[in-house]
């Protein structure tokens, strides 16, 4: 007999484990979480590289329904990151819930069961009435096409595949890539390399961090009173404030570039080497990178910044389009990840045997993030257009989790029929999220993750946590439609 779930999650990072946290929480016994990998964490499981940690805020980056770690520093490092996660997946018994080496190979919905058929890549199968995706937006690494790879003698790898067996002490090493996942590994290998070569390909605005330990006195404190919640409410407001700083022109927008620029003039005495790692594009249109020790790495001796554009990789090296040979014994690509398709690695089929490859052949959208027309019963955690710059993505799953519980409520209601948001509400939303985000930095004229080569934004939301909460706040049941049941000559059939 195919295994049967009421719902079944795809993926164990933070949204598919804080969903099945909520689901729990409101009595719900049928779930499973289907991880394709053998061990919980996600993004925290899979990035070990030198540096690994969260540019939120600690106090501010947990759930706030789940006991509060009492974290060590100002910013988590990962691997203190991924024993909390273990801890909160020991504390609400998750485990038996949690299917590990399950990877998704396809869903499909059946119109005339009303459920969902799932097979996984190894040939599993079971089913399930409703499907929530949380397989996220940052996991499927993206290593750029140079010609000549194959003859490269050295080793290689991407910094979501670090290879920690290779050693990098005295080594002659090359950074492909210079954003959030290479400033944090930069300075860590800068100390040990022999040489690091980093490969820019566009600069980036970096802020001051400002992390530190927290004292014994502070932690005694936030394991017991009010300060650890006024802390976070703290870094909340915070990061809500910035919000304003990317809409170009806006002094909120100003205040960050001078306090950028003044950190790199604090950082950086080399003032060639300071023109070269200053940007010219809106503040904000590429994610901002929150550093102490970056900058300073660069200003090494032993660290050289190529800005010239990438050729091909050769038997010895990077060779660069000014014909300049740079002899390295190992790349790391910290090239980022394949962010545009959320498709997962599964093959999703809705009504009418349509794809969801096919519903999005122009561009990834869904309602709020989480509804794809033709598709019932099925919701998205972290989908299109849910990622912020400003703040913790935590905080938009929470709202995420509470809509999806909704709309599960309102499934049980109507005798378990399937919901399907309708084109015409998803329609709106999207005409009315592009026009938002049009007037945002992201809109500006950068290369990044958010958005496609023609320009189009689809990872980013366009407004604040705040604007988020109140848009799903209430599942507005004239946004969807209650799936008929197919007549019953069909069901003969
Ligand atoms: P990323 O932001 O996409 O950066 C990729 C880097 O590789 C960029 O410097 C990019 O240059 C460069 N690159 C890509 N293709 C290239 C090519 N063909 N030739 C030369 N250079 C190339 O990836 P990431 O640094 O892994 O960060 C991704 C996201 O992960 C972040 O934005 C953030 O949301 C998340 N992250 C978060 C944390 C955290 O603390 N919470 C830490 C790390 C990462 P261009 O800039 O020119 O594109």
């Amino acid at each position: 007999m195919t295994p049967h779930f009421k719902i079944a999650i795809v993926g164990a990072g933070f949204a598919g484990l804080g969903m099945a946290i909520r689901l729990k929480a409101q009595g719900e016994t049928s779930f499973v979480v289907l991880e394709k990998a053998g061990r919980v964490g996600g993004t925290w499981r899979d990035n070990t590289y030198p540096g690994a940690a969260c540019d939120v805020q600690s106090h501010l980056y947990w759930f706030s329904f789940d006991a509060q770690p009492n974290w060590s520093r100002i910013y988590p490092l990962q691997p203190e990151i991924l024993a909390n996660i273990d801890a909160m997946v020991a504390r609400h018994d998750l485990l038996p819930n949690i299917r590990l080496n399950a990877e998704l190979g396809s869903a499909a919905w059946d119109e005339r069961d009303s459920v969902w058929r799932l097979q996984l890549r190894d040939g599993r199968m079971l089913e399930a009435n409703i499907v929530i995706t949380a397989w996220g937006q940052l996991n499927r690494p993206s290593i750029p096409d140079f010609s000549g790879v194959a003859n490269f003698a050295g080793a290689w790898f991407h910094s979501a595949q670090w290879n920690h067996a290779v050693q990098l002490q005295g080594k002659r090493v090359a950074s492909i890539g210079n954003g959030p996942s290479a400033a944090q590994f930069i300075p860590e290998i800068a100390e040990v390399a022999g040489h690091l070569t980093v490969f820019q390909r566009s600069p980036n605005y970096i802020v001051p961090r400002q992390d530190r330990a927290y004292t014994e006195e502070e932690l005694a404190q936030f394991a017991t009173g009010p300060a650890r919640a006024e802390s976070r409410e703290l870094y909340y407001q915070e990061h809500e404030g910035w919000f304003p700083a990317f809409y170009p022109g806006t002094e909120r927008a100003a205040e960050f570039e001078a306090l950028a620029r003044a950190h790199l003039e604090e950082q950086v005495a080399d003032p060639v080497l300071r023109e070269r790692l200053w940007p010219r594009y809106p503040l904000g249109c590429k994610r901002l990178i929150i550093s102490d020790d970056f900058l300073p790495a660069m200003a090494r001796p032993n660290v050289t910044l190529v800005t010239e554009h990438i050729e091909c990789i050769e038997e010895k090296g990077v060779r660069t389009k000014d014909g300049m040979l740079h002899d390295v014994d190992v790349i790391v690509y910290g090239t980022g990840f394949d962010t545009l398709q959320f498709l997962g690695a599964g093959d999703i089929t809705g009504r009418g045997g349509r794809s969801l490859r096919q519903a999005w052949h122009a561009a990834p959208r869904a309602y709020l993030g989480m509804n794809i027309a033709g598709f019932p019963n099925l919701f998205m955690l972290y989908g299109p257009n849910t990622n912020l710059g400003h703040n913790s993505i935590l905080l938009m799953l929470e709202c995420q989790f509470e809509y999806i519980l909704q709309a599960v409520n309102a499934i049980d209601q109507h005798d378990g029929r399937p919901l399907d948001v309708r084109s015409d509400a998803l329609a709106t939303f999207n005409r009315r999220l592009q026009n938002d985000l049009q007037a945002t930095a992201w809109a500006g004229s950068c290369i990044s993750w958010y958005k496609t080569a023609d320009n189009l934004i689809t990872n980013n939301w366009s407004g604040s946590v705040e604007d988020y909460r109140a848009r799903t706040s209430q599942l507005d049941l004239n946004d969807y439609e209650f799936v008929e049941a197919p007549p019953q000559t069909a069901r003969a059939g």
